[in-house]
């Protein structure tokens, strides 16, 4: 069902759905379910959705539209050695970075506001 979602689903949302289709779930059942899958690395967290995307190839990260949803993968490679030195030097050392931009989608840009 993530698979064929059009943006982050989150435990809330994707219990309704599944539920819509005569499952029998809770959502805290739901909620470990997807946090056992993330861990295993079956899934990717989209930290600003606060959901869930199929781990998909090695984005550099994702730019999620504030209004619609939507999301993005950002292709091409970021340079974090400065986010990296930043963190040494208060005493950090960064052993994941997560690179999320929030924006509008085109359809929401033409849409007009901000
Ligand atoms: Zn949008």
């Amino acid at each position: 069902m993530i698979d064929r979602a059009d943006r982050p689903l989150g435990a809330v949302r994707l219990a309704a759905m599944l539920n819509g289709e005569g499952e029998r779930l809770k959502q805290p059942a739901v909620f470990r379910a997807l946090q056992e899958l993330f861990v295993a690395g079956k899934l990717k967290r989209v930290e600003l959705a606060s959901g869930y995307l199929p781990p998909g190839d090695e984005a550099a990260g994702v730019a999620l539209c504030r209004r619609c949803g939507a999301y993005a993968a950002l292709e091409g490679a970021i340079d974090a050695s400065e986010l990296r030195a930043i963190a040494r030097r208060r005493d950090f050392s960064a052993t994941r970075l997560v690179i999320e931009v929030e924006g509008l989608c085109e359809t929401c840009s033409a849409a007009g506001e901000e």
